[in-house]
């Protein structure tokens, strides 16, 4: 297949926009997704060698990880997205972060990408975060491309692989590649859809695999390449997978009904290439983003883009944060004003930062599908939409409903204030759910695992020099109240125990009893509970 051919359902858009493919990669801690972005970076020409992300992985965080990274900001930023060309392409890689705890923000992250790689391991197949991640593309009805890793040890069997993947997830699964041998025996593939033998190198990690053009699967060629016995079984199973597994439809692709799947070796370097033309392929190149009034077309010559991640604190002597935009479309300079939505302000994009791979660099010129950083001090927030034109507002970025929630006090008892306005940004800047008790004193945090109070407290303490206690709360469930402001006034004048208002002022129920919201359901028709509300 060429370079130039693609899936396509927007032809109207200008090549710059055309030619950008931004992702993500979800994966189970282990899979093989931080070898596999190195060997994109090294493709891509990001990097000359590959190891340099190593220490960028968010992987296999442990807490004192994390912490290094936390101090280690500008690391751990650029890691956030990435930017690199391999061949006419633009890909943009957006990170998702590894730990399960951070699922909220993999959410949002997700908000921002138009196709997903799923990375599997070919001994494990889908695992429990590779199914959770999947459901959230799936949502969002996001192509999925998958890469099956680790061919070069003891993998299951090829078909079975992709049962697995058809009955968990519930997708039509087509191979793009076919294994020959696995484990030590393993050779490499044949590309099912450039009748190629790509063979695998295990001498040179970094080498790009040696390719065989080929006449089809009877091409005598392949017995100078293939061991007889391998050859038997790669023809008999070739045969059958064309005969059971669907055949490649790029718009069934594009709607994310099916995944093409490819085998390889990422720490061998081997199916990578396979990998990224199939990206450039199938990618989809940037997609509408749902927006309120109407839909944003990318082909649209007004810039529009929307905060999908803010990390805060990057360095700690200066409040500053660094917003992360998708343009949603048109063509943006550096300088350009742009309104901002929620305050209806202009705003000047003096110093905007491309994420190119190694390094941080100011972006004079960014295009629809391109994810920019805009340093900022605390005016963008997640969800929030820049535009150069009309008033439109990005929807579909979520805040959850936390499922734990503690209240939170400073060591020191005058040190309040401070700690409300700390554990404001933090609310702000999406790391945590941040509740004030209408009665009481203190603040009630939520988070969805527990180990974001950890991260959460030595934050707090790191960056604001405020010790801070988390105990348990007499609250377990936190629901936002909507509804007519009356009807939700009544309501709260008699809650009031329950009442809690987050960051943004909107009014939150709290309780500990599932009955508790059945019952306000039941006695109170005219106010919804609602365990998500869009970011403003
Ligand atoms: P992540 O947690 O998904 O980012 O996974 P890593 O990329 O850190 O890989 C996890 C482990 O698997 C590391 O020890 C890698 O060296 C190893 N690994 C990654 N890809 C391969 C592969 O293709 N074959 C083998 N044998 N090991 C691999």
């Amino acid at each position: 297949m060429s370079d130039t051919q693609t899936a396509t359902n927007r032809p109207a858009l200008p090549a710059e926009i055309a030619r950008r493919r931004t992702f993500a990669i979800i994966s189970h801690p282990d899979a093989g997704k931080t070898t596999l972005t190195e060997k994109f970076l090294l493709y891509g020409g990001a990097i000359q060698m590959a190891g340099q992300v190593r220490a960028k992985g968010e992987a296999r965080r442990t807490r004192s990880d994390f912490m290094q990274m936390e101090k280690d900001r500008g690391i751990s930023v650029s890691a956030s997205a990435m930017s690199f060309d391999f061949k006419h392409f633009r890909f943009n890689l957006v990170d998702t972060p590894g730990h399960s705890d951070f699922s909220e923000d993999t959410y949002r992250t997700l908000t921002a990408v138009d196709a997903a790689v799923m990375v599997i391991d070919g001994a494990k197949g889908v695992e429990s975060q590779t199914q959770k991640l999947f459901e959230v593309c799936r949502l969002r009805d996001l192509p999925i491309l998958t890469f099956c890793n680790k061919m070069d040890r003891e993998a299951r069997d090829t078909f079975e692989i992709i049962d697995e993947i058809q009955e968990n997830l519930a997708i039509d699964v087509t191979p793009a590649s076919w294994p020959i041998g696995m484990g030590r025996d393993f050779l490499g593939c044949y590309d099912l859809l450039n009748d190629r033998l790509e063979l695998m190198d295990r001498a040179d990690r970094n080498k790009v695999a040696e390719t065989i053009t080929l006449n089809g699967l009877d091409d005598p060629a392949m017995e100078d390449h293939i061991p007889a016995a391998l050859l038997e079984q790669l023809r008999e199973e070739v045969e059958m997978a064309r005969e059971l597994l669907p055949t490649l439809d790029p718009q069934s692709v594009l709607e994310g009904h099916m995944t093409p799947i490819w085998f390889g070796s990422a720490i061998n370097s081997f199916g990578v290439q396979e990998l990224m033309e199939g990206i450039a392929t199938y990618g989809p190149e940037p997609q509408p983003q749902r927006a309120s009034p109407r839909e944003i077309a990318p082909e649209e010559k007004k810039v529009t883009g929307f905060v999908f991640k803010v990390q805060a604190n990057m360095d700690p002597k200066h409040r500053d944060r660094v917003a992360f935009v998708r343009l949603a479309s048109g063509h943006f300079h550096r300088g350009m004003k742009l309104t901002h939505v929620r305050s209806k302000k202009p705003m000047a994009i003096s110093n905007p930062v491309l994420f190119l791979a190694s390094d941080r660099e100011l972006a004079e010129e960014a295009w629809a599908g391109d994810i920019i950083g805009i340093p900022n001090h605390g005016q963008l927030r997640i969800g929030d939409t820049l535009t150069e034109g009309e008033m439109l507002k990005a929807t579909g970025i979520p805040s959850f409903a936390p499922e734990l929630l503690q209240s939170c006090r400073a060591g020191d008892p005058m040190k309040a204030k401070h700690l409300e306005k700390a554990l404001m940004q933090f609310a702000e800047e999406g790391a945590a759910k941040v509740f004030k008790p209408a009665f009481g004193s203190g603040f009630i945090v939520g988070v969805v695992g527990a180990l974001q109070f950890e991260v959460l407290g030595s934050r707090i303490e790191l960056e604001y020099g405020l010790p801070v206690r988390f105990e348990g709360s007499q609250f377990t469930s936190a629901r936002w109240v909507h509804g007519q402001k009356d009807a939700v006034e009544k309501f709260t004048n008699a809650n009031k125990q329950h009442i809690a208002h987050d960051h943004d002022g909107d009014v939150v129920y709290l309780t500990r009893l599932q009955w508790d919201i059945d019952r306000v359901e039941r006695d109170y028709p005219d106010v919804t509970l609602s365990a998500t509300k869009e970011m403003l």
